[in-house]
């Protein structure tokens, strides 16, 4: 079995019907990503996949344990999001400690836990800055060090970079997809952005109206578009 299975998932809001018996399959230490337009039911998929929305019918399945009726803090799932939601009033180390801290962890281990995030994020120096004081790019590294300080199983990042500018996201992207291979974090990356898909992702999942329309290797993808939703969609990219 894969490491995270979505078996015939369908959610409706009220009579609108969001996401149509979705199958995704993710393998351990992959980074996987949805790619489709606004609207299409990405964010849906990743709030189901955490739990913080309940799906109407299907399964969940991780690391061989079926999650469906399990409740989003037992999940073991990290999320960010496109909005960093830092603590305005908590340093950078105090805000990636905070999910530690709940959970009442040794004050050494968290230490050290939280020094080895900073390292890995490149956050070194700005331990005692403020949310306030960082740059756009900075605050979305603390949002992911926080994130993966607590070691989740899963990674969901919903259009984390969309709101940096372009040599900014550039950037991130690269050090994102490295922090993830050295981690060999199972990851589940939201975007519309297809030059961002095609630069990090391992497999991507096109959806369209709450379908998946395709879903392949990039390259496979990008050459052998399966309808024709997918060849205008991947043709918007030049
Ligand atoms: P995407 O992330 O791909 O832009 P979303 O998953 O946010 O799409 O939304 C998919 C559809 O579901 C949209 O039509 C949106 O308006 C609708 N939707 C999302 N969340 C809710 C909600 N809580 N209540 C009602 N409709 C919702
Ligand atoms: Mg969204």
């Amino acid at each position: 079995m894969s490491y995270v299975q979505m078996n015939q998932v369908s959610k409706a809001f009220q009579e609108q019907k969001v996401l149509d018996s979705i199958d995704m399959q993710i393998k351990k230490g992959e980074l996987v990503t949805l790619l489709g337009p606004s609207g299409c039911g990405k964010s849906t998929l990743l709030r189901i996949l955490s739990g913080l929305t309940a799906l109407d019918s299907g399964t969940i399945h991780i690391d061989d344990k079926d999650v469906t009726p399990i409740e989003p803090k037992d999940r073991e799932i990290g999320m960010v999001f496109q909005s960093y939601a830092l603590f305005p009033n908590l340093t950078v180390t105090d805000n990636i400690a905070f999910g530690l801290e709940m959970k009442k962890i040794p004050r050494d281990d968290i230490r050290r836990a939280v020094g080895e995030m900073i390292e890995l994020t490149g956050l070194q120096g700005k331990e005692r800055a403020f949310p306030r004081e960082l740059s756009g790019g900075q605050q979305q590294r603390v949002a992911l060090a926080r994130s993966l300080v607590t070691k989740p199983k899963v990674l969901l990042l919903d259009e984390p970079l969309s709101a940096l500018d372009a040599q900014i996201r550039k950037n991130l992207q690269q050090q994102l997809r490295s922090i993830q291979r050295e981690l060999n974090m199972t990851t589940v990356l939201v975007t519309h952005d297809q030059e961002e898909a095609m630069a990090v992702s391992d497999h991507i999942y096109i959806m369209n109206a709450g379908h998946i329309a395709q879903h392949g290797a990039p390259h496979d993808i990008y050459t052998q578009p399966r309808n024709e939703f997918v060849a205008r969609f991947i043709g918007s990219y030049n």
